[in-house]
């Protein structure tokens, strides 16, 4: 059910309807706050757990093992149920200060001012065009999460023997997809000395009978209308083609945080997401973060999906820890509408 978007003004809006910007709704209305909008730009909402079609999602919020999609839709219940008006194809466009918001929904645009507002916003893989892949734009290039999407949630299947790039636990999550779909990916190139996955989890791709190329790098996209190669170097600089009919880039999070960049916030510079306090409050204090869209990408240090081997900084978090994260963020953003956000808060 999408509910128009007739509100001018709101208590709290919230940016994104993933398990961070739920669970704060779902918090907020516990505490008695008013009138909560959940602003989310697809046409469903529940986020990236939507398609992740394999468990284990819930157990820090349920004490019970779901997939992503039970979950997503647990969470959306909830939500509605606690009275928050979650605004469906509805995309916030600008942040202005104060908490006034331009908003683009099938109505045409609007505005909406709130008193707060949460950005929960979450991440996403790296694009091909950031990636610097040269070649043409040929048909079955995607990342796991249009991958994802376009199975579990379209039923299409964009390509049947892809080359999937990178060995990060969210490439495996895409080799299971892929099975499921019946695509049979050729390789998995990943261009340092050891798969970022931690040990012995990659020896899962065997199992997807799928081999791993170390060293490896994707130079060129070759095909003009369809993939139908990929040109790599290997370590020697030495190049090489392998037929495939697609390109499969995993990985690579960066937050989602073009909202922010474009506005009067400030932004950590190097992890591109907005720059927050202690009660996650943004430069201007209208504004709050929580979720994924906080975690920086550290792609120089090689750093697995969201458990590391080396204990470096995690570049996302599972969905209970952005769950919980939103739930926390919410109590303080009541506290600071109560003007009770002091310091020892
Ligand atoms: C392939 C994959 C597999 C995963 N598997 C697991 C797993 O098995 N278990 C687990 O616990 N975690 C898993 N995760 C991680 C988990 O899904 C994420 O950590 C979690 O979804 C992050 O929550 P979030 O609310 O921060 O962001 P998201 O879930 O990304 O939600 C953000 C929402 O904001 C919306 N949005 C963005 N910009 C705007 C805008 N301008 N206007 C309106 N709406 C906007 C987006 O459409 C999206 O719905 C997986 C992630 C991926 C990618």
């Amino acid at each position: 059910m999408t509910d128009a978007l007739e509100l001018k003004s709101c208590d709290v809006a919230i940016i994104g309807a993933g398990p961070a910007g739920l669970s704060a709704a779902i918090e907020l209305k516990k505490a008695g706050i008013a009138s909560v909008v959940v602003l989310e730009r697809e046409s469903e909402a529940g986020g990236i757990p939507r398609h992740c079609a394999h468990p284990p999602y819930g157990l820090r919020e349920y004490k019970w093992m779901m997939t992503g999609p039970s979950y997503a839709k647990r969470l959306v219940e909830t939500a509605r149920r606690s009275g928050v008006h979650i605004l469906l194809k509805t995309t916030v466009t600008m942040l202005e200060p104060g908490g006034s918001l331009s908003i683009a929904s099938p109505e045409g645009p609007k505005r909406l001012t709130a008193k707060r507002v949460l950005i929960a916003t979450g991440i996403r893989e790296t694009p091909r065009s950031a990636r610097l892949v040269s070649g043409a734009r040929p048909m079955g290039i995607s990342n796991t999460g249009t991958l994802q999407s376009m199975f579990y949630l379209k039923e299409m299947i964009p390509f049947r023997r892809p080359v999937v790039i990178g060995t990060e636990i969210v490439s495996f999550s895409a080799l299971s997809t892929c099975k499921k779909a019946g695509i049979q990916p050729v390789a998995m190139l990943e261009e340092a000395q050891r798969p970022s996955i931690r040990w012995p989890i990659h020896y899962a791709a065997r199992w997807f009978g799928v081999p791993i190329m170390l060293e490896t790098r994707l130079v060129n996209i070759l095909g003009k209308n369809r993939v139908e190669g990929v040109q790599i170097a290997d370590k020697n600089g030495d190049l090489h083609k392998i037929d495939c009919d697609g390109v499969l880039f995993t990985g690579q999070f960066t937050p989602e945080s073009a909202l922010a960049r474009m506005s009067h916030l400030e932004l950590n510079y190097k992890t591109s997401s907005p720059v927050v306090d202690s009660f996650n409050r943004c430069s201007d204090p209208t504004y709050y973060a929580a979720g994924n869209v906080l975690q920086p990408p550290d792609h120089s240090a090689h750093v697995p999906y969201y458990y590391t081997a080396d204990n470096l900084p995690q570049p996302v978090d599972v969905a209970g820890q952005c769950w919980d994260e939103g739930r926390i963020t919410a109590q303080w953003m009541v506290k600071d509408l109560q003007g009770k956000l002091t310091v020892s808060s």
